[in-house]
């Protein structure tokens, strides 16, 4: 896997910035020297455990028949089942969907939840399928999976790309293929069909309580902030609305057609209606539109990336008028921008610790469909700020501690968790 294959088309990748998987063993040799007699065993989490690629073909409405890639990686199992999300998305490749494997490892390890590392994908543009092809698309991609993934194996979730409506037919293919009803084979299903009350906005909601907690420490209030989000879907739209909700100010937005900046405030509730109406942000606000790298420049106390990967590179890093990065998404800033913005002071709150609140209302969901017994949306957001600031309080902590970044702290608490549980298992045979 070459860190210089570029993806044409896409102009937000540099060709410059590393494949995701060369970040994640990047990090991993970062972590290592603070793992002790641990560090023998590494070299585990520098090689997946499991990685799945089936073809999927399928009919199309006008009766062509076509043919996509599918992934599914399970990082490791050590601590429990595989789980993280599937994408659908064309820059899908297996290097990416192993990097976000990875990253699923140390989320759910650097949380406490009972999870192994799991991510899979499908290279595809989804925009350019109707509903029916959809289904098909995913039903198909199900069953290849076969009995690799399960309610105690592997379990998906909702990713770029895919909602609640993949969940059900994936949930629906399995349980149809196994003979009963098996709501935990997924997570993030619609409340109908054993989804949990809150999953829908926990990404999210995990975004702002690690803001807050961030904002706490370095004495820069959430309410009174100034706040850029890259990415207007479920996890930068929805944080948008909770930060605008808190009193703070949206001043630059970007999604994948427009970058808007207004110094005096985007209404985030007007601009989702119109992005439901018309599937993007471009043409909310004609006179606030900005060329794409502006976004980087707005002085602003938050700054929020959550679209793709290989958003923050060092050129960006080296401009960026912030003082608190919050990853909503997964591996945003490359491990070069991640020196840059640790010399220039701006905090980073790590993915792994600032968009764990989806895989862990995630966690609550499985609970709760194993016990078939619900709790209520109160109890959900109650429950998931007490994990959030306990992680974070923890993950805090070690940094203070060893004098490292938030990441690394996060990469080392979860390495322990996991290579410990690696050591105790001893290797089969
Ligand atoms: P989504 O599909 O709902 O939204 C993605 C957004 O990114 C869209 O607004 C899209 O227009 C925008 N985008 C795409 N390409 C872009 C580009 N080149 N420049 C700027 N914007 C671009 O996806 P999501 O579920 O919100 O996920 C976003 C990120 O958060 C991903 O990295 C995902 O892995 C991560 N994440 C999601 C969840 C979850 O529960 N959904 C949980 C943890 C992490």
């Amino acid at each position: 896997m070459s860190n210089n294959r570029t993806r044409e088309g896409l102009s937000y990748l540099d060709p410059a910035s590393p494949e995701p998987w060369a970040s994640f063993l990047e990090q991993i040799d970062c972590v290592t020297p603070h793992l002790g007699s641990l560090s023998r065993w590494t070299e585990t989490l520098k090689r997946p455990k499991r990685m799945i690629i089936v073809d999927v073909p399928i009919i199309r409405d006008d009766g062509t028949i076509v043919h996509y890639e599918g992934y599914r990686v399970q990082h490791t199992l050590s601590r429990g089942p595989g789980k993280g999300g599937v994408r659908f998305h064309p820059s899908v490749t297996l290097n990416e969907v192993m990097a976000l494997a990875g990253w699923m490892t140390i989320k759910n390890a650097a949380l406490n939840l009972p999870f192994g590392g799991a991510k899979g994908g499908i290279r595809l543009d989804p925009r350019q399928h109707s509903e029916g092809e959809l289904q098909r698309i995913t039903r198909r991609y199900t069953s290849e999976l076969g009995g690799f993934i399960g309610p105690a194996r592997d379990i998906p979730a909702p990713d770029v790309g895919t909602n609640e409506q993949t969940m059900a037919w994936m949930m629906d293919t399995y349980s149809m293929n196994n003979g009963s009803t098996a709501t935990g084979v997924v997570t993030g299903k619609p409340v109908a069909l054993g989804g949990s009350l809150g999953r829908h906005e926990a990404t999210a909601r995990g975004v702002f309580i690690a803001a807050q907690q961030a904002g706490r420490r370095r004495g820069v209030p959430v309410e009174r902030a100034r706040v850029a989000v890259q990415g207007f879907g479920n996890v930068g739209g929805t944080a948008a609305r909770l930060f605008e909700g808190s009193g703070a100010r949206i001043v630059a937005l970007q999604d994948h057609s427009a970058t808007l900046v207004d110094e005096a405030g985007i209404n985030v509730m007007a601009a989702s209606q119109h992005v439901a109406r018309t599937g993007q942000l471009s043409g909310f606000l004609p006179h606030a539109e900005a060329p794409t790298e502006n976004f980087w420049l707005v002085p602003t106390e938050f700054l929020v990336p959550a679209a793709l990967e290989g958003q923050l590179l060092p050129e960006r890093a080296k401009r960026l008028k912030t003082k608190i990065v919050v990853e909503g998404a997964n591996g945003p800033t490359t491990p070069a921008a991640d020196d840059v913005l640790n010399e220039r002071g701006i905090l980073v709150v790590p993915d792994v610790l600032a968009n764990a609140g989806g895989v862990t209302v995630s966690y609550f969901e499985w609970v709760q469909d194993f016990s078939s017994f619900f709790w209520t949306e109160d109890e959900i957001n109650a429950r998931l700020e007490s994990i959030m600031v306990g992680a974070f309080d923890s993950i805090w902590s070690v940094a203070d501690e060893r004098k490292v970044s938030l990441r690394t702290a996060a990469f080392i608490i979860a390495c322990q968790r996991v290579l410990s549980a690696r050591e105790q298992r001893g290797l089969y045979p």
